[in-house]
């Protein structure tokens, strides 16, 4: 397994330009390496490193915070929590958010697979986060076994069950992100029913324009436009398949969708 010395590195990168919030400066509360409870078949971050449902604590709070004043944080829009894996296996998340709302004054996003909200303590950790965003690509349990390869003792009901819980905590605003690929694409209008029933305030439509590299670079945890490491592209959608899924998702579930090829 290829691993890092987290405190060799910066925790915070960026700001990138993100089609969903503008100028997003990244928070990586991880760093050592990809670890993450999903395997997804788009990663970009390629074949997660360390695959487990393991909460542990990388990066001390003190490091992130030295780093976020070391960045160019004035610049950013938002500060989004993703990085190497998901965000909410690291034990600090609670305690970042906090100190990097305190200290910027700037909103908070966490990207997240959904997998740690059936944890209490993680809900109750992540509610003063301004946005979430819970990743759901398929409406049937073999596809989400194909596309996101979670740690075994998870399932899409699982998600969408835990989903349902935090929604009822949270006062934040709630984004539901779909990733489209030729072999998710036919679940579309199944998706559209867990959608309504979720009733989040944003569905983001997207698709993996970024390619997946054939091994584990920290780089790729920030990468938008061209990768400095081997990878290779993946099958996306096209203009007119997106264009298509949006109005029926838009049609069928009258809620807000956005597209990343609006
Ligand atoms: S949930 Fe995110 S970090 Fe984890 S494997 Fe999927 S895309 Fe990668």
């Amino acid at each position: 397994m290829k691993t890092i010395d987290p405190l060799s590195v910066s925790s915070v990168y960026g700001p990138v330009l993100s089609w969903r919030v503008g100028w997003s400066l990244g928070v990586d509360l991880i760093c050592e390496t990809s670890f993450c409870s999903f395997n997804c078949i788009y990663c970009q971050l390629g074949n997660i490193q360390e695959h487990v449902y393991e909460r542990k604590l990388f990066v001390p709070t003190e490091k992130v915070m030295a780093d976020l004043r070391e960045s160019d944080w004035k610049k950013s829009d938002i500060i989004t929590f993703s990085g190497s894996g998901e965000p909410t296996l690291a034990l600090n998340i609670g305690e970042a958010i906090v100190q990097m709302k305190d200290f910027t004054g700037k909103p908070t996003l966490i990207l997240t697979n959904g997998t740690t909200l059936g944890d209490p303590q993680v809900r109750e950790e992540i509610l003063p986060c301004d946005k979430v965003f819970v990743k759901i690509d398929a409406a049937t349990e073999k596809t989400f076994q194909r596309v996101n390869r979670p740690v075994e003792s998870f399932s899409l009901q699982n998600i969408i069950e835990w989903t349902l819980q935090f929604k009822e905590e949270y006062h934040g605003y709630l984004g539901v992100q779909c990733m489209f690929m030729p072999v998710n694409l036919k679940e579309a209008e199944a998706l559209a029913d867990i959608l309504i029933r979720i009733g989040p305030d944003e569905v983001q439509l997207n698709t993996p324009k970024r390619p997946y590299p054939d091994d584990w670079y920290l780089p790729s945890r920030g990468s938008h436009d061209g990768v400095p490491y081997p990878a290779k592209p993946l099958k996306v959608i096209t203009q007119g398949e997106a264009d298509g899924v949006e109005e029926l998702l838009r049609e069928k579930t009258g809620l807000n969708i956005v597209s990343v090829y609006q």
